[in-house]
């Protein structure tokens, strides 16, 4: 990691890392649907292409001979490759799509106004009923905006809430009994 990199604050990284990992979940689909190879020089993995429909089948014979699967690894052109498929062990972790947990969370949504417009809170749980995450939201016909809350305003919804409804288990047992 560079100098420049550890400056650089999330918000200036979520995209770059919001595109590797959906270029992944995009690849993970498409080996499931078409098969895909894995050069075993590099590590590579791609996927064949999306068989074209009939009706979009292009006439340029340079065109058709593009779409066909390249017998060499496209990244590095080594020749010994393994071909892939859905039922490939491991292959969440080929991709690189292996997560470390799957985390259950209970949403709720505090709703101060209905139609136009509205507003609501939508406050994120643990199985324990701690407030993890908060977001506000205000709608107005066709039109609707989120904001992330943070700091004091966090600790004042978890106030109200504790005040009003209880949290932790007082607030999941009126959730679960409604
Ligand atoms: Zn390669």
């Amino acid at each position: 990691m560079t100098q420049d990199k550890r400056q650089r604050s999330c918000a200036e990284r979520i995209g770059e890392e919001y595109q590797d990992t959906f270029e992944k979940i995009r690849l993970y689909d498409a080996i499931v649907r078409n098969g895909g190879f894995r050069c075993r020089d590099c590590d590579h993995l791609w996927t064949t292409p999306d068989v074209p429909d009939e009706n979009s089948e292009p006439d340029d014979p340079e065109l058709q001979a593009e779409s066909e699967p390249k017998a060499d690894c496209p990244k590095c052109h080594a020749l010994d490759l393994e071909e892939i498929g859905p039922d490939t062990d491991d292959l969440p972790s080929f991709v690189g799509l292996d997560p470390l947990s799957l985390d259950l969370r209970y949403s709720v949504r505090v709703q101060f106004s209905w139609d136009g417009p509205s507003d609501h809170l939508d406050l994120t749980l643990d199985t324990d009923g701690a407030l993890l995450c908060a977001s506000y939201h205000f709608f107005d016909w066709f039109d609707g905006a989120a904001r992330e809350i943070t700091g004091d305003d966090l600790q004042e919804v978890e106030a109200y809430m504790q005040h009003d409804f209880g949290l932790g288990d007082s607030l999941l047992e009126s959730l679960k009994s409604r």
